[in-house]
């Protein structure tokens, strides 16, 4: 067998098959199912020849059987003890004693009871009892439901000769493991103390030294322990988290399991482990999850659990950051001017507060969920964000807000932890984002083995080079609102609007498309090869236009004009090309002109198609122009025409937002303030649909789509844009349903690319689509 091989049947071994209750440490029974986590570990310990308190398991058949009729098996135990005084030479009672211990299949460390030094038959019994009853106390009930371990489970206990930590000065307990786990690196870490029993290393009774004081104080010992680490590690082909004893100089193992860690050290261990030939590319690759590597691409605080959080609100957008207190988009700009770093808090945002959002290092929003306009436009810019933060009350006329009785003025320093939603006084101290070797070198193994192409949704340069330096092969949505929105532009758009001749109007183009020539001139530079998909203008012309009073009777007259009831479903997108086709014109032109300047593999697409008419209507102002031509997919009609729609266009691009808004009849922003909250609280809907995509929903109308796209144009190019695109189940999702590619925000590039490689990892070896799609229930 080769290492891997060994370790993946390591992993699952269960040894000879045994129907008894009671199973001897020494046997080669090793079902985990039967004996727990440490039982199982405690045989295989045993086997690899380490020093191990020889014991048995009482198994979790014979528990389940005692919560059913309250019955031990007596005899079985009975017997199992005779056999063990028999190999200690001791009787019970008489130099030997026993400790009684839980064994759960899934780890719930410290959760349940243990008892030391028992001397008598009775007492064993009685605390077998006590640890299958404490399978029910409420800190292990608490931490099932937390951590989503069925209550079914059970629990084995263990029955152990005792060893003595505290019989001598060359005595101890300690717990190590055999990788630091917040670094990864390699090597002995953990704790010790000499004279005393385990249980006081976990009180907290004393104060443990480093482990490394062992190596000065019995340097046989310490290297000993370091043989033991490595066999366990090559064993379980993974870092070990070691519990052991040291008894008047010899060194008993008491307990191993996989240990935690940080996500920087998942991603070390899994590289380093494959370079040392203990697991395979695929199997780092397994290892190592989204919220891993989701934690290194954003600042994080450095202690968190040393300080006291204000409030708390959504985890909105990860990653923390400090600043003084800032209300509004104006003081925003002007304090990060000054280069003072700032918080911007709002009762919520809107797109008036985008240049003091980009301003500010991090936004706290009272009001709003994890999809409002505050959550999304962070998440794509890579900065902080906690939204819905009702605790705190924020008054714009005195500029501050009050959370728990504590007055923030403006010009206050706070810190957001938009990764946990905490709220927190005074600048704590954070940690930089790093990209380490590893995590480069392991995202370089995940994009030989992924099949889905990954860009990037980028509207600004800076966004196009942070995508690239996160890994995305292209930018697959560049909206070009934004660019209209800065204060500069927003004038020149009012002036096409609301122009009263032709030659005004025409001039007001000329000057759009000067200024956005220079844009993408700017966004092209930043490509450097990579291709490019530019979305044509899809803003509702009313979003553009003043609030405030205007005194023109003219003007007034002109916005009723434009004013909607219903502005999602209404003249926007493509409906907007057909009716005035000169914006667009504008764009398309102003690509070209940019492109001439610096080459670019461009292509552009359409927003709101409903029918191929709209598509040809647009195609028609590309005349002479070899752009790549696409359409968004994100009305439910266009889905349905996909096949005579796929022969009018080079591509496709999904655009699950407003697809998810068009198939449930859901405006987003509405059903977030008013009702899915109660929707998901009364599992009337299992996930937000605009987090989490609705496979069975939307996502069978995009199965549609595709099957007779393909069949109207077979080698049409499919992508998803939308928030759910960087979700890793949806990934899976998208993945199975044979999607080209997807486009998420830059920051969310790493975790594509990683679940999209285990995704085809385990499409290899045959997960089904079915699973993915869950159970037919609603
Ligand atoms: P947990 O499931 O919380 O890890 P354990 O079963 O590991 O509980 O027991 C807690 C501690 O009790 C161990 O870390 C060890 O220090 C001590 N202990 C348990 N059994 C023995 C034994 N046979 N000899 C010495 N110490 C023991
Ligand atoms: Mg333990
Ligand atoms: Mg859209």
């Amino acid at each position: 067998m080769s290492p891997e091989e060994e370790c993946l049947s390591n992993a699952v071994e269960k040894g000879a098959v045994d129907m008894s209750y009671v199973h001897s440490l020494r046997g080669d029974f090793k079902d985990k199912n039967q004996l727990g986590n440490k039982g199982a570990n405690l045989v295989s310990m045993t086997q690899l020849g380490l020093s191990i308190p020889p014991g048995f398991v009482i198994s979790i058949d014979a528990y389940k059987k005692w919560r059913e009729t309250g019955l031990l098996p007596d005899e079985d135990i009975k017997e199992a003890l005779t056999s063990l005084e028999t190999e200690m030479g001791r009787k019970l009672g008489e130099g030997l004693e026993v400790s009684v211990r839980s064994s759960g299949p899934a780890s719930m460390p410290g959760m349940m009871d243990t008892i030391l030094n028992i001397g008598d038959i009775d007492q064993i019994n009685s605390a077998i009892n006590r640890i299958f009853e404490s399978w029910d106390n409420l800190r292990a009930v608490e931490y099932r439901r937390i951590n989503k371990i069925p209550p079914t489970l059970g629990t084995a206990a263990i029955v152990q000769s005792m060893v003595y930590g505290n019989r001598d000065e060359r005595s101890g307990t300690g717990v190590v493991f055999t990788r630091n786990p917040s670094t990864g690196r390699k090597g002995l870490f953990g704790e010790y103390i000499v004279k005393a029993q385990g249980e006081e290393l976990v009180s907290g009774a004393q104060t443990p030294k480093p482990i490394s004081t062992l190596k000065s104080t019995m340097p046989e010992v310490y290297a000993e322990l370091e043989k033991v680490a490595n066999k366990l590690e090559s064993h379980f082909c993974d870092m070990q988290d070691i519990e052991f004893t040291v008894e008047s100089g010899k060194l008993y193992i008491l307990q191993t399991r996989t240990g935690k860690r940080s996500g920087h050290a998942a991603v070390k261990i899994s590289v380093d482990m494959v370079a040392e030939n203990l697991i395979t590319r695929e199997e780092a690759i397994m290892r190592v999850t989204a919220s891993d590597i989701q934690g290194l691409l954003h600042k994080q605080l450095k202690t968190p659990e040393v300080y006291h959080p204000l409030a708390k609100g959504l985890n909105a957008a990860p990653g923390a950051a400090g600043g003084r207190v800032v209300f509004d988009a104006i003081e925003a700009l002007a304090q990060s001017k000054k280069g003072v770093k700032v918080i911007l808090v709002r009762p919520e945002t809107n797109p008036d507060d985008i240049q003091g959002i980009a301003a500010a290092d991090g936004v706290l929003t009272q009001k709003g969920g994890l999809t409002s306009h505050a959550a999304i436009v962070t998440r794509a810019m890579g900065k902080p964000c906690i939204c819905g933060a009702e605790d705190i009350n924020i008054d714009l006329v005195t500029r501050q807000f009050v959370v728990n009785g504590q007055v923030i003025k403006e010009g206050d320093e706070i810190t957001i932890d938009g990764t946990t939603g905490s709220l927190y006084l005074g600048i704590l101290p954070v940690e930089d984002v790093s990209i380490s070797p590893e995590l480069t070198e392991l995202m370089g193994w995940a994009d030989g083995f992924k099949r889905l192409g990954v860009r990037a949704n980028a509207d600004t340069p800076g966004a196009i080079a942070q995508a690239a330096t996160f890994g995305a092969e292209g930018i697959g949505l560049c909206r070009t609102e934004r660019m209209f929105n800065a204060p500069e532009r927003l004038s020149v758009i009012r002036q096409f609007i609301l122009a009263e001749n032709a030659a005004r109007q025409a001039e007001a183009i000329e000057h759009l498309r000067e200024l956005q020539t220079r844009d993408f001139i700017a966004l092209f530079r930043e490509l450097k090869g990579l291709p490019i998909i530019i979305r044509l203008l899809d803003l509702p012309l009313h979003e553009f236009l003043p609030s405030e009073e205007v005194s023109e009777s003219q003007v007034r007259q002109r916005i009723a004009e434009l004013r909607e009831t219903n502005p999602m479903l209404g003249h926007r997108g493509v409906r907007l090309a057909v009716t005035n086709p000169d914006l667009y014109k504008m764009q398309i032109n102003a690509i070209e002109q940019a492109r001439a300047e610096v080459p670019a593999n461009v292509s552009i697409m359409v927003p709101q198609v409903i029918t191929s008419q709209e598509a040809l209507t647009v195609r028609a102002l590309l005349k002479g122009s070899n752009l790549k031509f696409g359409v968004m997919m994100e009305t439910v009609r266009a889905c349905m025409r996909a096949g005579r729609l796929a022969r009018e266009v080079d591509f496709f691009s999904f655009g699950t937002n407003d697809l998810t808004q068009a198939v449930y009849s859901f405006s987003r922003e509405d059903a977030e303030k008013k009702f899915l909250s109660t929707y998901l609280q009364l599992g009337i809907l299992q996930d937000n649909p605009f987090e989490v995509l609705d496979v069975k929903g939307v996502g069978r109308l995009m199965e549609t789509a595709i099957f007779w796209a393909r069949r109207g144009k077979k080698d049409i190019e499919i992508g998803v844009c939308g928030e759910q695109a960087g979700e890793p189940r949806s990934i899976r999702y998208l993945h199975g349903i044979g999607v080209d590619y997807i486009s998420c925000s830059p920051y969310r590039i790493p975790i594509v690319r990683l679940v999209a490689a285990q995704t085809a990892i385990q499409a290899r070896s045959g997960s089904s689509q079915a699973e993915i799609r869950g159970a037919e229930t609603s």
